[in-house]
């Protein structure tokens, strides 16, 4: 079965989703920068403080900051189980430090699945997400709503917007998305490890068919 993997894709194309179900599934850790950086935030730290400027302008955390974050985390024992990479590498440079840190541990990556989805559809599906600064659930206020609205489900906190989830971050997260991280999608086809899913179904059958492809 494949467990080490990177789910690349534009923001919103539903990644974070699948890595969390799949995370749980095939107890796996799920490694999403963006999630490390918003803990930073929210703790005050050196590393947050830094990162909140480039991330509420919808910009991309300086390499050498998010590198060695990355690098830190894969110190951590449970990486030996596999690993979903969410939202990292997000350019080429970030791919190369990675396969680097990669063949340090003796790892290799299985596969890449790369979550594709139109703009006009991520531009709704960001402005409608809703997340809980507790436990993280993720819900959006059309497709995915809380059964009270405004509140979790499992711990009835209520339900917070990000801050670069607005309209007008958005479209520079995409603009940075295809300027940035677009080329990752090349650099992995040629390596041969590039799988495409569609973003645009239901979440749990688009689940189904990464279970199947990863072999699970
Ligand atoms: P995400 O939750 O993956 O959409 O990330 C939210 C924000 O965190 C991004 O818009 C960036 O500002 C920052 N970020 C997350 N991952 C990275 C990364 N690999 N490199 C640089 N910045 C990142
Ligand atoms: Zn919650």
């Amino acid at each position: 079965m494949k467990t080490r993997m990177i789910f690349v894709g534009p923001p919103g194309a539903g990644k974070g989703s699948q890595a969390k179900i799949l995370s749980e599934k095939l107890n796996v850790p799920h490694i999403s920068t963006g999630d490390m950086f918003r803990a930073h935030l929210k703790n005050d730290t050196k590393l947050g403080l830094l990162a909140k400027q480039y991330i509420n302008q919808g910009l991309l955390v300086p390499d050498d900051v998010t590198n060695d974050m990355v690098k830190e985390r894969f110190n951590e024992k449970d990486v030996q189980n596999g690993f979903i990479l969410d939202g990292y590498p997000r350019n080429p440079l970030q791919a190369q430090f990675l396969d680097t840190l990669l063949k340090e541990h003796g790892m290799s990556l299985d596969i890449i699945i790369n979550v594709t989805s139109d703009d006009e559809i991520i531009i709704k599906r960001i402005t409608g997400r809703r997340s809980c600064p507790t436990c993280g659930a993720v819900y959006h206020i059309e497709n995915n709503p809380p059964k009270v609205f405004g509140i979790c489900d499992k711990d009835q906190t209520p339900l917070v917007q990000r801050k670069d989830d607005t309209e007008e971050t958005v479209v520079k997260r995409l603009k940075v998305y295809y300027e940035e991280t677009f080329p990752l999608i090349e650099y992995y086809k040629n390596k041969g490890l590039l799988v495409d899913i569609d973003g645009n179904g239901e979440i749990l059958e688009i689940t189904e068919k990464i279970l199947e492809i990863l072999g699970a």
